[in-house]
C-alpha cells in the first residue's frame, strides 16, 4: 500500500541542507497496522507526512497502493490526499464548529457528498466512534479522549484508504489511550483500513502494531514482526525503548541479580507455550530448583507472551536448559 525507496529528506536552514531522514526502504502491507517510533527528532514526523506529501522528498521514490506519487501535484495530489486520512496529537478541531460540523468538514470541502450523505454518514462515523450523543457539542465541551475520537471519525470521513496517525495518544492518560487505541484497531479490522502511527510509546506499538521501524538519527535501524522486535529487540535504541516499558531498570536489574545464586536465564514464550506448564515439568525432571526475578505475562497485538527471568540452582542445570528450550520458548543465558 505504502513503498519508500531509498528515499532521503533534507530541511534547508540558515543557507544549509539539514539532514532528516536517509536511505529510508519499507513497504507497508494493505490492511496492517504498521508502527513507527523514534525518539523526539528521530525523524518521525518527516516520514509520516512524506506519505501524504505534506513534505516533499529530497530524493528517492514513493508509491501508494502502486502509483509512483512522488511528482503529485494539482489535482492528483488533492485526490491522493483525499484517500489519506490524518490524526494529530492535538487534534486540531476547529472550534467554532461543532462536532457534527467537524466531521461533516472534509466532506463538505470535496463538493463530492450531497447533504443528504453528509448527514447520513456523520451519523454513521459518530456511532463508530461512540460519540452518537455529543454531536451538537463543541470541542472545548470535550475531553481529550472525545476530541480524539472526533479527529478520528473527521478522518474517515472521505473513505480514506489509509489512516496516519501523528502521535495520536501521546497527549492522552493511559486509560484512555488504551481504548483509542482499541478503536482504532477495530477500524483498521472492521473497515480494512491501513494504518501508520508514529510514537514515541513502545505501548502503541504493542497494542495495535503489526510490524514495526524504529528510527533513530533520520535512519531506519530495526524494523520488523512487532512481536519480534518487541521479544528479542537487536539495536540499542530498540532495547532501551523495551526497557522503558517493562519499566525494567538495567541496574536494579543487576542489583537483584547479585542477590542471588545460580544461573540466570530470561525466558520469553510466545503463543500458545505461553499457557503451558513448562517450569514445574522441567524442575522435577532434572532436580533444579528456581526462583523468579522478574515476570509477565502480556500480548502484542493478539499474540500472548510472557516473559520469565529465573535463577536456576542445584540438580542438573544443563539438562534444564535443553528441556527449557522447547518450541515457541525462547531462552537467554543472562549470567552462566
Ligand atoms: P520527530 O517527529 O521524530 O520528532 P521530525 O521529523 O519532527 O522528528 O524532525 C526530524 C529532524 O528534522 C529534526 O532534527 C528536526 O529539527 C528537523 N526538522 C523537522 N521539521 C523541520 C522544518 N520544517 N525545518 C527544518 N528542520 C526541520
Amino acid at each position: 500500500m505504502i513503498e519508500f525507496e531509498n528515499v532521503h529528506k533534507a530541511y534547508h536552514v540558515e543557507g544549509r541542507d539539514v539532514p532528516a531522514l536517509q536511505r529510508i526502504d519499507l513497504t507497508v502491507e494493505a490492511g496492517e497496522v504498521y508502527g513507527v517510533i523514534g525518539h523526539s527528532g528521530a525523524g518521525k514526523s518527516t516520514l509520516l507526512r512524506l506519505i501524504n506529501l505534506l513534505e516533499r522528498p529530497s530524493g528517492g521514490r514513493i508509491r501508494v497502493d502502486g502509483e509512483d506519487v512522488t511528482d503529485y501535484r494539482g489535482a492528483d495530489l488533492m485526490a491522493l490526499r483525499r484517500r489519506i486520512g490524518m490524526i494529530f496529537q492535538h487534534f486540531n478541531l476547529l472550534s467554532s464548529k461543532s462536532v457534527a460540523d467537524n466531521v461533516a468538514f472534509p466532506m463538505r470541502l470535496a463538493g463530492t457528498y450531497s447533504r443528504s450523505q453528509i448527514q447520513r454518514r456523520v451519523d454513521d462515523l459518530l456511532a463508530r466512534v461512540g460519540l452518537s450523543d455529543q454531536a451538537r457539542k463543541y470541542p472545548a465541551q470535550l475531553s481529550g479522549g472525545q476530541k480524539q475520537r472526533v479527529g478520528i471519525a473527521r478522518a474517515l470521513a472521505c473513505e480514506p484508504r489509509i489512516l496516519l496517525c501523528d502521535e495520536a495518544t501521546s497527549a492522552l492518560d493511559p486509560q484512555t489511550t488504551q481504548s483509542v487505541l482499541r478503536l482504532l484497531g477495530d477500524i483498521n479490522r472492521e473497515l480494512g483500513l491501513t494504518v501508520v502511527l508514529i510514537t514515541h510509546e513502545m505501548g502503541a506499538i504493542r497494542t495495535i502494531c503489526d510490524r514495526v521501524a524504529v528510527l533513530d538519527g533520520g535512519v531506519v535501524v530495526e524494523q520488523g514482526n512487532a512481536a519480534d522486535v518487541f521479544l528479542h529487540p537487536k539495536h540499542p535504541t530498540t532495547q532501551r525503548f523495551v526497557l522503558e516499558t517493562e519499566h525494567l531498570d538495567e541496574e536494579e536489574q543487576n542489583e537483584d541479580f547479585a542477590k542471588v545464586p545460580g544461573r540466570i536465564l530470561r525466558l520469553t514464550f510466545r503463543g500458545e507455550a505461553t499457557y503451558r506448564p513448562l517450569l514445574g515439568t522441567v524442575a522435577q525432571r532434572t532436580g533444579v530448583d528456581y526462583s523468579i526475578l522478574n515476570g509477565r505475562i502480556d500480548h502484542i497485538k493478539d499474540t500472548p507472551y510472557g516473559q520469565l527471568t529465573l535463577s536456576l540452582v542445584g540438580g542438573d542445570v544443563d539438562a534444564a536448559v535443553r528441556e527449557l528450550n522447547a518450541p515457541d520458548v525462547d531462552v537467554e543465558v543472562l549470567r552462566r
